[in-house]
Formats: C-alpha cells, sequence, structure tokens
C-alpha cells in the first residue's frame, strides 16, 4: 500500500484546499473570526474519506472540525469581527481574543490547580494525579494533534498560552515519580494526542516506563485512529509503532488504546478498520470513548452503530461523556435527560457484547459522576448519580441523588434532593459551581464577577 503523506490545513491554508469551494460562506467567515479564538486544523484524509461533502454543514464530521459563527456568543463574534476588520486594531484584538478565551474556563475541573503532584516539594506540571492508582502524563511533542476537534477541552494546549497548557519536557520525573508511588498501576498518556510523535520519540516516553514493575497498565488516549489511521497502517514508522506496542506487552503489561471516536462515520473507511486490526494484533486493545455532543452525535442510532461496529472490529466500547464546562459548550451541550435518554436507548439497542461502555459519564472536580437514571422517590423526581471515579475511593459506586432538572447540563446545575444542604461528598454550604460566574448560561457576555478557588 502506497503511503499517503499527511497533509494539514489551518484557517489560512484551508482555501487552498479543493473543498474550499463547498465551504458555506458562514463558515468561511467563522474560520476567519471563530478560529482566531478556538483553533482550526485539519487534515486532507479528514476531508476525503470522513466528511459527506453532499451533506455539508449539517454532516458530523464537518460539524466536528469546523467552526461555526455560533460557537461565540453573536455580541462576542460581532465585535470581534469589527476589530479584526481594521488592522490598526491588532493589539485591541489580541487583547480581546485574550479575555474570549479566559472566559471560556480554560482548565475545567480544577486541572491546573487540584491535580499536578509533587517531586521533592516541587510541582510536575506535565503530569496530573488525580485519582489513586491513575496518573497522566502529557508529553511535550504530543501536544497537539491530527485534527483539532472544536469542542476539544483541551484547546489551550494548541494556542501556545503558557498560562493555559501543561506537558513535561521529560519521561524521568515520571519515572521517578511513578517509582515513589506503588499505588499507581496505571499511566494514561495523553496530549493532544501523542500518536502524532514519530515511534523513536513514542518509544523514549513508554520504555522507561516497562521497568516499573508495579505499573500494570499502559494507555495512550488517541484521536488517530479516525483522524489519521495511517499512523498504524501506513505512515513509515507504523511498523515501529506495531513493534513497540508488542514489546509493551510482551513485558507483561497491558496496552490499551483509548480511541477517541465521536461518530460511526470515522469507522467506515476501510483504513479505519485495518488499523483497529492491526492494534488489536499486537496484543493491545483498543477502547473507544467519546462525549455526547449537539450537532455531531447526539441520536441513539450514531451510538449503535459506533458501538457494534467497534466490537466487530474488535474494539471495547468504554466510556459516553458529557460534554466538559469549557470552550463553546454552549454550542454543543444537551441536557443530562437528553443524554441519558439517548444512552439508554443505544444501549437497549446493542448485544450484551457492547454494554462493557458506561455513562453518561461528566468528569468534575469531585470524579467521574455517573448519570444513571431518573426515578422518582418519596415523591420527588430526582436524578440517580453515582461516582464511577473519585478522588476519595470510597466515595465510589455509592449512590446519590440531585432534585430532577430538566434543563441542567452539567453537575454545577444541580441541587442536592432531599432538602439536603449539600451533596455527601460537600462541605454544607459548598457552592456547586467551581466555574466562573460569567460562564452562566444568562450572563455569558459580562465581565466576571468572581473566580472561584
Ligand atoms: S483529538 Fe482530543 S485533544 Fe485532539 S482536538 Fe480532539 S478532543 Fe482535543
Amino acid at each position: 500500500m502506497n503511503a499517503e503523506k499527511f497533509k494539514a490545513y489551518n484557517a489560512r491554508s484551508i482555501a487552498n484546499s479543493p473543498y474550499w469551494p463547498k465551504i458555506p460562506d458562514d463558515v468561511k467567515d467563522a474560520l476567519g473570526t471563530v478560529s482566531r479564538v478556538l483553533p482550526f486544523r485539519t487534515n486532507e484524509y479528514v476531508l476525503r474519506e470522513l466528511i459527506d461533502w453532499d451533506r455539508v454543514p449539517d454532516d458530523p464530521v464537518f460539524r466536528l472540525t469546523f467552526p461555526h459563527p455560533d460557537m461565540l456568543p453573536p455580541e462576542d463574534h460581532r465585535r470581534l469581527r469589527e476589530l479584526l476588520s481594521d488592522p490598526s486594531n491588532d493589539a485591541a484584538s489580541a487583547n480581546y481574543i485574550d479575555m474570549l478565551r479566559h472566559r471560556m474556563n480554560p482548565h475545567p475541573a480544577g486541572q491546573m490547580t487540584h491535580n499536578v503532584p509533587t517531586l521533592d516539594g516541587r510541582p510536575l506540571p506535565g503530569l496530573q494525579h488525580k485519582y489513586r492508582e491513575t496518573v497522566l502524563f502529557f508529553p511535550a511533542a504530543g501536544q497537539t494533534c491530527h485534527a483539532y476537534c472544536t469542542f476539544c477541552f483541551r484547546w489551550p494546549q494548541f494556542i501556545g498560552a503558557e498560562d493555559m497548557k501543561f506537558n513535561a519536557r521529560e519521561s524521568d520525573e515520571l519515572s521517578l515519580y511513578l517509582t515513589r508511588h506503588p499505588e499507581v498501576t496505571d499511566v494514561l498518556v495523553t496530549g493532544g494526542d501523542p500518536m502524532v510523535m514519530n515511534a523513536d520519540s513514542l518509544t523514549g516516553y513508554i520504555e522507561p516506563l516497562l521497568k516499573i514493575p508495579h505499573l500494570q497498565n499502559i494507555r495512550i488516549g488517541t484521536k488517530s485512529v479516525s483522524y489519521w489511521p495511517q499512523r498504524f497502517v501506513t505512515d513509515k514508522d507504523a511498523d515501529a509503532v506495531m513493534r513497540l506496542f508488542e514489546r509493551v506487552v510482551a513485558h507483561g503489561k497491558n496496552l490499551s488504546i483509548m480511541a477517541h471516536y465521536n461518530h460511526p462515520a470515522e469507522l467506515r473507511p476501510a483504513l479505519a478498520q485495518q488499523a483497529v486490526k492491526r492494534i488489536t494484533s499486537t496484543g493491545a486493545t483498543v477502547r473507544m470513548q467519546s462525549p455526547i455532543v449537539r450537532h455531531i452525535n447526539d441520536s441513539a442510532g450514531s451510538w449503535q452503530e459506533l458501538w457494534t461496529t467497534g466490537v466487530r472490529l474488535g474494539a471495547i466500547p468504554y466510556y459516553m461523556f458529557i460534554e466538559r464546562d469549557t470552550g463553546p459548550q454552549r454550542y454543543f451541550e444537551l441536557p443530562l435527560v437528553e443524554a441519558y435518554e439517548i444512552f439508554k436507548a443505544a444501549y437497549q439497542r446493542v448485544s450484551g457484547l457492547s454494554r462493557t461502555v458506561r455513562g453518561p459519564s461528566m468528569s468534575t472536580l469531585y470524579g467521574k459522576v455517573l448519570v444513571d437514571g431518573v426515578a422518582t422517590i418519596a415523591n420527588e423526581k430526582v436524578f440517580v448519580l453515582q461516582f464511577l471515579q473519585a478522588r476519595d475511593s470510597d466515595w465510589v459506586r455509592k449512590p446519590f441523588f440531585a432534585k430532577f432538572d430538566p434543563e441542567a447540563v452539567w453537575f454545577d446545575d444541580l441541587q442536592p434532593a432531599f432538602g439536603a444542604p449539600a451533596f455527601f461528598f460537600q462541605h454544607k454550604g459548598e457552592p456547586a459551581s467551581r466555574k466562573p460566574i460569567y460562564l452562566h448560561r444568562e450572563s455569558q457576555s459580562e465581565q466576571p464577577l468572581t473566580l472561584a478557588s
């Protein structure tokens, strides 16, 4: 098979692609405005194989990768366009863009403040240690992706803002930290996308982990299975990547490729299917996960096809997440009850082999909160919730209840049921919201009132 060369497009160079005439005018406009705030990147494979141009603008992968004017509040979009139209406004435009970015809650769930571990009193900004047994590692060379998702919650890492990103230059600190923490059994290598690295760089990060005896599971979070499956099949070092995966397995470690698929269209090309087959042939597993997002995968049929196809190829359905409270959340959000109904309908239609999937789940400051159902208890309609993961492992799998709210889209919108003053894991009177107040839906264009710690 001939190796296709990776060809990326940014907000400027996309005008040179053969698909430019097919892009609607409002999206072209958003490429000049919204993309100044939220980064845009796509590649030739995504344009050619994953987008059905006859369905644009409603094609799900088009929505997944191209900006839309509504991703900014109308007044912000109007003001930004006005500033950008006059080159003498460069400094004011830059300030305005910076302000808009900081208003978008760039570090949800306390990523920069609550999860960064220390080594000999020194913070390790390229690591996160939120759950006892799992450490997240952000290698410096893996802080980009083959294309960018418009809802991405890691977007600050792509814009070069030093105060909004985290990464690690060396894997030495990771190894030392792990050696001193025998309770850690899992490392998730994440980004961006670690699979943008060449095989040598990836090996440099992974090999040292093989020497840590208590480490059982190495996970690699990646979207390349969808956006650039060539990475596992035809890239010039694809075979070297496969050998690395085999070495991990031969060392007695479990290697899990945490594959980010948003829509079944991503698994339809033969090359995408071949990538899954090649990965699993090394002894590694492929687990499928994605947020549920408006305009892209807000139908039970999408999830049913995704999980069913994945299982047929040997992948394991793992998580349906609720879109995080960051970036253009308003554009993508859907009520928790709707997400739950979609999950339930899809789950009911698939075989037991697909029912390894869990969701819908919110990655909150406290842990992963599963929306497990809607019930009426003691005459009160409630959401039934539980932690799948938590800062305190005693909280896991302990049911708790929130007042039913048909409009709630995130954990912060929920109130404890049955008149309780706080959820069992909160201090009495602790505010549910950790977001700046301006992010609340009624007041999105206001200035910040407070910034919770
Ligand atoms: S693949 Fe993941 S990290 Fe990369 S742009 Fe999409 S959501 Fe963000």
